[in-house]
């Protein structure tokens, strides 16, 4: 197959499933069976009343064959993620732009405030790390609308992720079970008609890439009998996808990994000599966090004093305040205005590419700028998207609602958010399995690509890399996307 040049070559290259379910029944075994024997696997939902055992297992949401995304647009991301990754580290290293662009926030974003607070305070004590490690995703959707047929397919970024990117290892997974599917199929059974190749389902490393992160860190820290932690949220689903990364460290690098929730780090962990971190009297090396990016996550202020433990000690979290801080939607959006991604990126045909990702982003504050993106946004809010500084899913306004969330917000309420052009996916139709329903369903795919980067304590680069990639799929009449929120199935590429 050729390389789509046009939307409309893109889209009718997309591939035809089955739909009737009698004909998807007869795979349902099979892939059930794949993901037991694989830990492709969530835990199964708390039931009031129950007491949460760690015995419910279910398959985790997956479709059941790979969905299209353009090649050179997929080829073009991945190769960018080593330019987004250097981009995210001088952001957070200029602390003036910084705090100047989230101080634009104002009053209204308490928690977005408390951590820049938090990351002013270490600043302010000069407490010093080993190094400093990211492990990021950069998502995107493809913008190929059906009434612009000539135009190119192009990737078009959602937001980019600092911390807490979940799904590499259950990503990787799903690109296994796909090839496994189609090729026990003969790579033709799933389809309607025509078939696919499997050159046509890229490799992912992201099984593996976190944990390579992670342990350059450890090996910065300088201490072979050292812990990793990794901070986790009470009664995690997704903890399968976890510990396909404590696996790794320990069986490649023998790097023992204890599963702590902030709450139990105030509890447990002290700061000894050297401003080490100690739990008993092991010394914490890595703090991986996969927990600290919600509210919620920080239920009273003990949650909060085992942050600060991690933070204000010599032990490597990831990601860093400053980094957890770049990962604001206010500073994409502060990104997307002229000239400053090119006071990043020095490469100048590098920046272009950057920008050619983004799609507007606009503040929603009393600037005559914000002003002029609220009137757009009251009179035509089907183009666009409202973000506050959020992260996890679920927290989005889209069309209709938009007036009404605007105009009942004041001046001071509305420098917490901004605004966004709504990228216009393709949709397909694959064939979605979660929740023990099998659902043939209209369908659009966000791609995320995870980066890995490692620096040392002058800033030199140990790692940076992209680390395989997500594709998450969702019925296409929802907007929001997460898989862990419970709109979203985990699904892989197929190149066209
Ligand atoms: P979060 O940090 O909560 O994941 P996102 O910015 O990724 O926030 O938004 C959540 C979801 O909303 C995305 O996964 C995507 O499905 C949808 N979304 C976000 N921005 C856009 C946009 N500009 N156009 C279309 N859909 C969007
Ligand atoms: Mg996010
Ligand atoms: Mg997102």
């Amino acid at each position: 197959m050729t390389k789509p040049q046009t939307n409309a070559e893109f889209l009718s290259a997309r591939p035809q499933y089955l739909q009737s379910s009698s004909q998807i029944r007869a795979y349902v075994d099979e892939a059930v069976d794949w993901e037991a024997t694989h830990g492709l696997l969530l835990r199964a939902p708390k039931l009031d009343g129950d007491d949460w055992l760690a015995t419910a297992l279910v398959p985790a949401p997956v479709a059941l064959a790979p969905s299209p995304i353009p090649r050179s647009e997929f080829d073009k991301v991945v190769a960018l993620q080593p330019v987004f990754n250097q981009l995210f580290d001088r952001v957070s290293r200029d602390h003036d732009f910084l705090t100047s662009a989230l101080e634009s926030l104002g009053s209204a974003d308490e928690f977005t405030l408390r951590i820049l607070a938090m990351y002013i305070r270490q600043r302010t004590l000069g407490v010093s790390k080993p190094g400093v490690v990211g492990i990021h995703r950069s998502d995107y959707l493809i913008h190929a609308p059906d009434n612009e047929p000539d135009a190119s397919p192009l990737a078009k970024q959602v937001e980019f992720n600092t911390i807490a990117s979940s799904f590499a290892s259950l990503s990787s997974i799903v690109g296994d079970f796909h090839r496994h599917m189609l090729a026990k199929t003969g790579y033709k059974d799933l389809l309607q008609d025509g078939s696919i190749t499997k050159e046509q389902l890229p490799a992912n490393e992201s099984l593996t890439s976190i944990g390579d992160g992670i342990v350059a860190g450890f090996k910065l820290y300088g201490n072979t009998s050292a812990i990793v932690v990794m901070v986790v949220q009470p009664n995690e689903r997704n903890i399968y996808d976890q510990r396909w990364v404590e696996r790794r460290l320990w069986e490649e690098h023998h790097i023992h990994v204890m599963r702590l929730t902030f709450g139990d780090i105030a509890d447990k962990c002290v700061i000894g000599d050297d401003n080490r971190l100690f739990i008993e009297d092991k010394e914490v090396a890595v703090a991986y966090y996969r927990s600290g990016y919600a509210p919620t996550d920080f239920p009273s202020e003990k949650e909060w004093e085992g942050r600060w433990l991690i933070e204000s000690s010599r032990t490597i979290p990831v990601p860093s305040l400053a980094y957890h801080l770049a990962g604001c939607k206010k500073i994409q959006q502060v990104l997307a205005q002229p000239g400053v991604v090119e006071r990043y990126v020095d490469d100048q045909q590098a920046a272009e590419l950057v920008r050619e990702c983004f799609v507007g982003l606009y503040p929603l504050d009393n600037t005559s700028e914000g002003q002029q993106a609220y009137d757009l946004a009251m009179a035509n809010p089907s183009n666009y998207v409202v973000k506050p500084q959020r992260e996890g899913g679920g927290y989005n306004t889209y069309g209709d609602d938009i007036p009404k969330l605007l105009s009942s917000l004041s001046d001071e309420e509305r420098k917490g958010y901004i605004l966004m052009d709504l990228i216009r996916a393709p949709v397909f139709k694959n064939i979605l399995l979660r929740n023990g329903q099998l659902v043939a369903s209209e369908v659009v795919s966000e791609l995320g690509i995870y980066g890995v980067w490692v620096s040392d304590n002058s800033g030199d680069v140990v790692i940076n890399r992209s680390g395989g990639h997500l594709l998450r799929t969702k019925a296409s009449d929802v907007y929001e996307g997460g898989v862990a929120a419970g709109f979203a199935v985990i699904d892989s590429p197929l190149l066209i």
